[in-house]
């Protein structure tokens, strides 16, 4: 089951006081075959693990239920040995979550914390655009929607266009003008299936999308699109529209994606930095992005792959202090300590719709400390830092139904 990003938000704002927050990532081994055994006996190993770190910090019973029902559900993931799995769980709060993801986590993992851990989720969702991918032909039109490696097929679009032009315009091509009206009708068929990726677009089914269709159907359509159309439009791909599988249509969709991110994610990088250099719509290094995520400022946030760094947050308001003070500076209660900030920000990013992108290594990007965002705007420099996590001073969540629906990366239907 693909995530929706009520869910992803559920787990972000998911918080537990006594940090019994269980999360359990499952990547399955390869080569499936002989691995299944050394899954299972990974998982156990884990589960010992994480339950020895918690006897260890006198907490003994803090995730028991959920660690002991992981390893009853370890043969269960073994037997579905292609798929990756995520479980976010806290009994104590009669909380559990299970969802199949694309096997591309970074590994079989187990965390227990105050918060879901979210960094395997932001990865493989991290600037992904909502997607759709329409497969055109002479006479037919396919159009799905890929979200985490699914497909699935919006059977209602193309089913209401007409399967010839419109018959009023046919009256001079009667017999003698078969050839014409083939092609008339061609005509119509195209400008009926730009016309409805238009509508699609409109009422927010994809943001992005890809094409899948021969060569000369390509430049058949690509006339008729409406422009905004064209711009969302990330790439082609060859493709008979009766004969290409799923698994093509992934593979070549899932390329044409990832070339696309990093492009942007260069220009968005490259962009952070010019501004920042001119005090205008960027700052670079992990105190000043924290304060413009605090402020509501950030559009794009930018963050090393391999970024760890330690930060305070505020036990009270949810500061967030690249200073380890003991104490807030905003609310003045008492803070403790975050192992890894890029951790900590996801819920601060999924809340708050920020495109977000992990860059690979970048000696220009590290110079200036890993991290950086390009803002929407550039808040008053002396404003008041305030708190993200308190409702009432979050800016109004920007509505996310019309074009262009920039549902980003957390997005869904
Ligand atoms: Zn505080």
């Amino acid at each position: 089951m693909s995530m929706t990003r009520e869910q992803i938000l559920e787990l972000a704002e998911f918080h537990d006081e006594k940090a019994c927050a269980l999360s359990f990532y499952f990547q399955p081994q390869t080569p499936r075959n002989k691995a299944h055994k050394e899954d299972a006996i990974l998982i156990k190993d884990l589960v010992r693990e994480a339950q020895r770190g918690l006897e260890n910090k006198g907490k003994k019973e803090c995730a028991r239920a959920d660690l002991e029902r992981i390893v009853q559900l370890s043969s269960e993931l073994r037997s579905n040995g292609t798929q990756g799995t995520a479980i976010f769980a806290c009994a104590a709060r009669n909380f559990w979550r299970e969802y199949d993801l694309p096997p591309q986590l970074p590994g079989t993992q187990i965390f227990v914390d105050r918060h879901f851990h979210l960094k395997p989720l932001a990865h493989l969702l991290s600037a992904m655009p909502h997607l759709g991918v329409a497969l055109v032909d002479r006479h037919r039109a396919r159009l799905f929607e890929l979200r985490l490696g699914e497909f699935t097929e919006w059977e209602d679009l193309f089913r209401s266009l007409p399967r010839r032009g419109r018959s009023d315009g046919y009256a001079g091509y009667e017999a003698g003008h078969a050839q014409r009206r083939v092609e008339d009708e061609a005509l119509h068929h195209f400008k009926n299936v730009a016309e409805a990726l238009k509508t699609a677009l409109d009422k927010g089914m994809f943001e992005k999308w890809i094409l899948g269709c021969q060569d000369v159907h390509r430049s058949q359509l690509e006339p008729h699109l409406h422009p905004y159309v064209s711009q969302a439009l990330l790439g082609h791909f060859h493709a008979d529209l009766a004969r290409v599988s799923k698994e093509q249509m992934r593979t070549k969709s899932e390329g044409i994606v990832k070339d696309w991110q990093s492009r942007r994610c260069r220009e968005l990088v490259a962009q952070a930095l010019e501004q920042a250099r001119s005090n205008g719509r960027g700052v670079t290094g992990l105190r000043r992005v924290l304060r413009s995520l605090e402020l509501g400022e950030v559009q794009s946030l930018m963050i090393g792959e391999n970024f760890l760094a330690h930060a305070v947050e505020c036990s009270g308001c949810g500061h967030l202090d690249a200073h380890l003070v003991s104490f807030c500076p905003v609310c003045g209660k008492a803070t403790h300590e975050v192992v890894d900030v890029g951790e900590a920000i996801l819920p601060w990013v999924i809340r708050r719709d920020i495109e977000m992108f992990y860059v690979k290594d970048d000696p220009e990007f590290d110079k200036v400390g890993n991290i950086a965002a390009l803002l929407r705007y550039r808040s008053e420099q002396n404003s008041n830092v305030q708190s993200i996590s308190s409702g009432s001073t979050n800016p109004p969540v920007r509505s996310r139904s019309a074009y262009p629906g920039r549902l980003r990366r957390f997005a869904s239907r």
